[in-house]
């Protein structure tokens, strides 16, 4: 037997270090095994790795006699058994065949040349997870070490290095369940509602068509809607070839909203699902509120949108027709010129003192005056010699009928003002009620789809379709989408605007297109939204926070998380070197590596915490950074913790004194926080984080007794001016529009470059996109919703 000295003489040649020989050494048939191991293979000296392994295979030889212990030596040393779990292995099948041992079986044994990348390990970890998420759900943290063992166990995972499970599954638990919170202190019996919302997220991800269901499957198929005159169907079904045609009629008088792309997804998405066309008709026959800003952001957001029109027209397109259309309505004793003032034709309709209908309604004067004294007059009108308000050409309805747009509808007004597109040609223009069924008809619209409040247009739009003889289109109504907690009317957002309280019609706590857009919401969140909610005839309310949650799933399956702090404070690691570089590396999204990738950031000597994340003690419900509390970093190995703190004379901290916990035993820490590298390249600047919060305090600020501008939430935009991001945004900044499918949607809209499509989740803090304030020198970003449902409402 060899002395203590001997032993450690031998054990240094190899290359253990004298406190390890000395460890060792007091264990006697493990040192005793140790050097039989390394007197009979001959091992020469060897990396720190490999001596562990050795170490191991003396641990599991324990003194014994294992004839066939070479092989496994020699797998150590050649480097084909990698970890101790394979060491293990190797032993097992070893020691039980001393006799027929062999090279390829213990191999086989002990997985050799299986490797598991760490995204493969990831994925399998996630699949385990996934299998496991309602429990997972339920137990929350308290689950996370039964897991650990639980997923040691998946075949799949048998040889992969156990040192990656842990990080793993706290960054995917942490995806799955969010931070650490209340819950986890006190654990409530929360089975039931758990139960109910793992219901309702099934439910959800069976994916329901609003073009196959509702209202618009419901619809007729092209070459259905009756016509008074059948003859007129063959010629518009020759033009359609039975295709659905459609159209998207915005007035070009303001911006669109949120509830428009209800309508832009109702008309381009139904002729888009059905295989047809679909029109965009600026419906310009008012020149007066007209601005050539709107005609381009309503383009602009239907591309973005995802939809192409398949032509573009105008209502002003068609004056000539129209003009034409008039007179035929007049030569067919259908129409004439009246001059009642507005007063007069409210009391002829039967209008009441109070403003209400019921009063008897009389015809006037001019009704009945002869087609050609109508004709000439109309002409008159056309040729400027009347002044606005002086003459009108209405129809000759009904006034019989019960409804009010037959009582005689204004066809067409004296307006001397220039148009944008016809110049001064005209100084009469059509009204609504006579441009749109017409244009419908010339534009041979198979379904003019439109919002309830038209539902009693409906008669005058066939009636003078068919007074016309023309090709009678079908008008169907369809619910508006109306959000509550905000407002969408052109007025009142206009006073916004003016008055400086939000930065423009595109500022992100306002609900127009623009707005949503320049906050970072990506469109195929919005389309999927309002499929979700489906298309009936009735108007639908929708809460703000609902539309922001939809978002946030969208996000949550199409962003890349990177790590920002928003109020940083140094730390500075006492036992690491100047220059330390621990390369960790890091999934863009824990559990889907293949289509976000990876990336390394270095762990260093100083790097960044949030300064919320430090407290100088700690308490039950505080699970991050204090003194006596170490704190583990996202992904990094060990923990950190606490040795001292800088403040400066008001008490604030300046800098923390840290101590990397990679010399004990590994310790899990109650939870993960984010950091940032401090080095040449990191961390970036981010020079405004806006932090955008509802507008208005209530769910309806209209009915403010003192108006909606009393209404306004103090707190609605906060900004930080510190915050830093990883040096990986420019990554993502570069790679920017993503465009990451989510599989089995509809919606997976392929966005142009822009600066709101550079979006990312900040991890714990929430999702951001940038801003169109950034610059070459200036990185502003927006943040686009909260990571969880609770922290809006605070
Ligand atoms: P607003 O009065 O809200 O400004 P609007 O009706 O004047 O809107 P238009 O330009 O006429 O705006 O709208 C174009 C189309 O969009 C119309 O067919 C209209 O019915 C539809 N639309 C407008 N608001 C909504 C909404 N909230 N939900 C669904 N469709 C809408
Ligand atoms: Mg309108």
């Amino acid at each position: 037997m060899a002395s203590e000295e001997e032993l450690i003489n031998l054990f240094s040649k190899v290359g253990f270090n004298d406190k390890k020989s000395k460890e060792v050494c007091k264990n006697k048939k493990v040192s005793q095994s140790l050097a039989e191991i390394i007197n009979e293979s001959k091992v020469e000296e060897t990396d720190e790795k490999k001596l562990s392994l050795l170490h191991a295979l003396a641990v599991e030889s324990k003194g014994g006699d294992v004839p066939r212990r070479e092989l496994i030596t020699k797998a150590i040393i050649d480097g084909r058994l990698k970890t101790n779990l394979q060491v293990t292995e190797a032993f097992k099948y070893v020691k039980e065949n001393p006799e027929t041992a062999n090279n390829e079986t213990m191999e086989e044994k002990s997985g050799v040349g299986i490797e598991l990348s760490d995204s493969d390990v990831e994925r399998e970890i996630k699949k385990y997870m996934e299998a496991h998420k309602s429990d997972i759900e339920t137990k929350r943290y308290s689950i996370v070490p039964s897991l650990l063992g639980d997923v040691k166990k998946v075949p799949e995972l048998k040889w992969a290095k156990p040192n990656l499970f842990k990080p793993i599954i706290d960054s995917l638990v942490l995806e799955m369940i969010g931070p650490k919170d209340e819950r986890d202190v006190v654990k409530k019996e929360k089975k039931k509602s758990t139960k109910k919302q793992v219901e309702t997220k099934k439910e959800a991800q069976i994916e329901r068509s609003m073009f196959s269901e509702g209202f618009l499957g419901d619809l007729h198929k092209p070459g259905e809607n009756p016509q008074k005159y059948p003859e007129l169907m063959k010629e518009h079904l020759e033009f359609t070839k039975r295709k659905v045609f459609t159209r998207f009629p915005p007035e070009p008088n303001g911006y669109l909203h949120i509830g428009h792309s209800k309508a832009i997804m109702v008309n381009f998405g139904y002729a888009k699902y059905n295989g047809g066309n679909c029109y965009l008709r600026f419906d310009d026959t008012n020149p007066e509120a007209e601005e050539e800003v709107y005609f381009k952001s309503i383009e602009k957001m239907i591309d973005w949108l995802g939809y192409e029109p398949w032509k573009v027209t105008h209502s002003s397109d068609y004056f000539d027709e129209l003009y034409d259309l008039a007179e035929r309505l007049i030569s067919l004793g259908k129409g004439y010129v009246c001059h009642c003032t507005a007063e007069e034709v409210k009391a002829q309709r039967g209008l009441k003192e109070d403003g209400t209908l019921g009063g008897e309604r009389f015809a006037c004067k001019h009704r009945s005056r002869s087609v050609e004294d109508s004709m000439a007059e109309f002409r008159k009108m056309k040729n400027g010699e009347y002044k606005s308000g002086e003459a009108t050409l209405r129809m000759k309805q009904d006034l019989e009928s019960p409804s009010p747009q037959m009582w005689d509808l204004v066809a067409y007004r004296v307006l001397n003002k220039p148009h944008h597109r016809t110049g001064d040609k005209w100084k009469i223009y059509p009204t609504y009620d006579f441009t749109h069924c017409l244009v419908d008809s010339f534009e041979n619209i198979s379904h003019s789809l439109c919002t309830t409040e038209f539902r009693l247009s409906r008669e005058s739009y066939e009636w003078l379709c068919d007074e016309l003889h023309v090709y009678r289109p079908a008008q169907r109504e369809y619910g508006r989408l109306n959000i509550t907690g905000t407002i969408l009317s052109k007025r009142k957002i206009a006073k916004l605007v003016n008055e400086g309280i939000v930065r423009g019609w595109d500022d992100p706590r306002l609900y127009t297109l623009e707005a949503i857009r320049r906050r970072g919401v990506p469109p195929g969140a919005i389309l999927s939204f309002i499929n979700t909610l489906g298309v009936t005839t009735s108007t639908t309310n929708i809460q703000a926070v609902r539309l922001d949650s939809a978002i946030r799933a969208f996000l949550d399956q199409t962003t890349p998380r990177l790590m920002m702090i928003l109020d940083p404070v140094e730390v500075e690691v006492e036992n690491l070197p100047e220059g330390y570089e621990e390369m960790v590396e890091v999934p863009y999204k824990p559990g889907d590596t293949v289509k976000f990738g990876t990336r390394k950031v270095p762990f260093t000597k100083r790097f960044y915490i949030d300064r919320s994340d430090y407290r100088d003690s700690t308490s039950d419900d505080y699970f991050r950074l204090a003194p006596g509390q170490p704190v583990g970093l996202i992904r990094v190995p060990f923990n950190v913790s606490v040795k001292d703190v800088v403040k400066d004379d008001a008490g604030k901290v300046t800098k923390i004194i840290a101590h990397y916990d990679n010399d004990g035993t590994f310790k899990k820490p109650k939870t993960y926080i984010q950091w940032v590298p401090k080095s040449a390249s990191s961390p970036i600047k981010v020079n405004e984080v806006r932090i955008q919060n509802q507008l208005f305090n209530s769910e309806n600020p209209s009915a403010h007794p003192d108006g909606f501008l009393n209404d306004l939430n103090e707190q609605s935009e906060e900004i930080y001016r510190d915050a830093i991001v990883e040096s990986a945004f420019t990554e993502i900044k570069e790679k920017s529009p993503l465009n990451i499918p989510i599989e089995g949607s509809e919606f997976n809209i392929k966005e142009k470059p822009s600066v709101e499509t550079v979006r990312f989740q900040a991890l714990r803090v929430g999702y951001f996109c940038m801003d169109k304030d950034s610059s070459a020198d200036k990185l502003v970003l927006n943040r686009i919703v909260t990571l969880k449902e609770d922290s809006s409402k605070n």
